[in-house]
């Protein structure tokens, strides 16, 4: 990967969680379909996460594309309705503020542990007027506006969120990984290793990196007809091939278009091509996910799916060759995930079996990971092969359910205005 265009990302930190964080911390994780809004009642060493409870809110497309102030008064609207929901099982100390981890899962040049101005868009957002803005100042304007008393102690992504969470339970955990509407990575690296940080060394002699490989582009990549076709009609051309090959955002309507092709060269669903199949992304990956994963001997999921999102009354060799170019677009995407976090693992020499490092682990948090089970399973079975026997017992890929958003609360609570007043 190192020859490839991959833009690096180093990301901010005061300090990350040391197990010893105490008090009530919010998240706010907007990562793409859905926003999550939590909190957790952090027990310090002893009791860890004592509570936590989180609520999923989905965006409304038109706020995607819309204007700024729209969709940040949505999200300080959406967050104050949750606040207002806090129980008394959760304790603000006297005399504090609100605070929350913000995990805006985006490209983003990080100025400072809470700020940081937006790249691109990716991922079906495209709000041009926010482009170089600062999203902590956006997102505070917004929650004054609707007059919540709240401060964002952290700005992070969802790599960084589900890295931090993922090493609160688990030292070895080393690298993180995103399989949801969009795909990223972040592992932990020697400073030594970053020739590009010009700034003071952390005691650790570790720092993060966000490797933002949704953006990852190369020759060797394996694109056909159907990915060009999909990346130039889509709001980012160009951008996030990686990302586009296998995401949850994108599956689908890879899947969609291979569907189309073969109604229109070889009359699949007959002489007529299904009109609903020329809809850009009719057809979701979760949709794929349960065709996919149709045992049944008739394949009636199959049947109902394509007659219910396609209008299309289908054959039960008809519903077989769907399976099939289901099975051919998932494993493929599934396999290039795969060799994505082999590529991490060779780059920390963390790929062959070895004495002293005898457990690594990969935390993966998203919807196309933990519900996508042949996906899953041929990500894992791939990773198996790429490192051979001995060295794959060492490895562990471990689910990360919303990672992202405990993470964020965890980084909050660590760069908190009250630690150490
Ligand atoms: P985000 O990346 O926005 O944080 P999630 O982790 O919730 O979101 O992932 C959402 C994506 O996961 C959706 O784009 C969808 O394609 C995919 N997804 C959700 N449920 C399933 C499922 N049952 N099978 C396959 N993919 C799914
Ligand atoms: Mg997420």
């Amino acid at each position: 990967m190192a020859a490839a265009r991959l833009r690096c990302l180093i990301s901010y930190g005061r300090s990350s969680p040391n197990g010893n964080e105490e008090g009530l911390f919010y998240a706010l994780d907007l990562g793409g379909t859905n926003f999550r809004c939590l909190r957790v009642q952090l027990g310090g060493k002893e009791r860890r996460v004592v509570k936590r409870e989180a609520v999923e809110i989905s965006i409304p497309p038109h706020l995607m594309v819309g204007g700024s102030d729209e969709l940040f008064d949505f999200i300080a609207e959406e967050l104050a309705k949750f606040v207002a929901t806090e129980g008394e099982d959760f304790h603000l100390s006297e005399g504090r503020q609100r605070e929350f981890g913000f995990t805006f899962s985006f490209p983003v040049r990080q100025t400072s542990i809470a700020s940081g101005t937006l790249i691109k868009w990716t991922k079906g957002f495209n709000i041009d007027e926010m482009l170089g803005q600062d999203v902590v100042a956006e997102l505070t304007k917004a929650m004054e506006r609707k007059g919540l008393d709240m401060r964002v102690a952290a700005l992070v992504n969802d790599t960084i969120g589900t890295l931090a969470g993922g090493r609160y339970h688990d030292d070895d955990v080393i690298a993180a990984v995103i399989l949801g509407t969009g795909s990223n990575a972040a592992y932990v690296e020697s400073v030594l290793a970053i020739p590009k940080w010009q700034g003071l060394l952390p005691k650790s002699g570790e720092m993060v990196i966000n490797m933002e490989w949704g953006n990852f582009f190369s020759s060797h990549l394996p694109l056909t007809e159907h990915d060009h076709a999909l990346d130039a009609e889509s709001l980012n051309p160009g951008e996030q091939i990686f990302e586009k090959l296998f995401s949850g955002m994108y599956l689908g309507e890879i899947v969609r278009r291979a569907l189309l092709q073969m109604a229109e060269e070889a009359a699949f669903f007959g002489d007529a091509v299904p009109l609903k199949l020329r809809v850009p992304y009719v057809l979701r990956t979760p949709v794929v996910s349960a065709m996919h994963h149709d045992m049944s001997s008739n394949l009636n999921i199959v049947g109902k799916k394509l007659e219910e999102i396609l209008g299309i009354t289908s054959s039960i060799d008809t519903r077989k060759l769907v399976v099939e170019v289901c099975d051919i677009i998932t494993k493929r995407g599934a396999r290039l995930a795969a060799a994505g976090i082999f590529a991490i693992l060779k780059k920390l020499e963390r790929h062959k079996a070895s004495v002293d490092k005898p457990r690594t682990v990969i935390a993966i948090d998203g919807a196309l990971f933990e519900h996508y089970t042949i996906f899953n399973k041929v990500l894992q079975s791939t990773l198996g092969e790429l490192l051979g026997e001995e060295a794959s017992d060492s490895i562990i890929v471990k689910l990360a359910h919303d990672g992202s958003g405990i993470g964020a609360a965890l980084l909050a609570a660590t760069n908190s205005h009250h630690i150490g007043l």
